[in-house]
């Protein structure tokens, strides 16, 4: 990734920072025939697939350096992990990032939050997650939860522990930073896109609300299993895909084609994204 990729806006520059590539599978798709994801994702014959995963650099005009998402760090794939060189080789390395903006608590977006010893990799960053999204992962269950629940909480207790003394959360329509908090819960019950609005143009950046673009786009009704609440993110991404489309907002998108910026548009019953850098 260049600075080449980079989009002024307002007085905000906004450049698409890679952390690598995840391995993943149509197998997550819900609610779609198998072969019919399997020809949109045109995955191979086992129903492999290869989706970016991707951060967002916004440096304002007061000289922040607001991160949105924080990568995968590196024991998830050894294909992920690269968002901490890919800021050294834009000049903004870890040590110089003074915001990080969490879409949502889930491995790809915050393990890189710290490396392998639990220290932060960002050590001078102040967190901002949603009100609810804290909640969520702070607070005791109410319930025995599945395995995988109780493995992500122990994980985001490691990863947020380093932060808790500078994390702020922030309401659903809360503003920091320029940007303004819309909560769209259902792939995690805190799931938050960041809208940032200047008189130049306004951009939505919108984690998960496609984890499988050329599924998801085409097909908005698909789900994936990594959504906590399928029902509730399904709205979400109905109700954000047709705000993005109709208002033209610029989209910032954790897991569309990289570089990740772009405009949605409708195609047929679905939407397509057209890449502006
Ligand atoms: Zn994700």
């Amino acid at each position: 990734m260049t600075a080449a990729a980079s989009i002024e806006l307002g007085q905000f520059r906004i450049t698409p920072v890679s952390d690598g590539t995840l391995a993943t599978s149509i197998d997550v798709v819900l609610g779609l025939d198998r072969p019919v994801a399997q020809n949109l994702a045109s995955a191979d014959p086992t129903g492999g697939i290869t989706i970016p995963v991707t951060s967002f650099l916004v440096q304002g005009p007061d000289g922040a350096n607001v991160l949105i998402d924080a990568g995968s760090g590196t024991q998830m794939q050894a294909t992920l992990g690269r968002l901490p060189d890919q800021l050294r080789a834009l000049g903004v390395g870890p040590e110089a990032i003074t915001h990080i903006l969490l879409t949502h608590v889930h491995p790809d977006h915050a393990n890189g939050l710290i490396d392998e010893a639990g220290a932060a990799i960002f050590p001078n960053a102040e967190l901002l997650i949603s009100t609810d999204e804290a909640d969520f992962w702070q607070r005791a269950p109410r319930g025995p939860e599945p395995p995988n629940l109780v493995r992500q909480r122990a994980r985001n207790t490691r990863n947020l522990a380093p932060y808790l003394d500078r994390l702020r959360r922030v309401p659903d329509g809360g503003q920091a930073l320029g940007f303004t908090a819309m909560l769209t819960p259902g792939h995690t019950p805190g799931h938050t896109c960041w809208r940032l609005d200047t008189p130049s143009g306004s951009l939505l950046s919108w984690g998960d609300i496609v984890h499988i673009a050329s599924i998801q786009l085409a097909r908005p009704d698909a789900g994936v299993t990594y959504d906590l609440d399928a029902e509730r993110a399904r709205a979400a991404r109905a109700r954000i895909l047709d705000m993005v489309a109709t208002d033209r907002l610029l989209v910032a998108g954790a897991h569309v084609t990289e570089p990740g910026l772009g405009a949605i548009t409708r195609a047929g019953t679905g939407y397509r994204f057209e890449p502006i850098v």
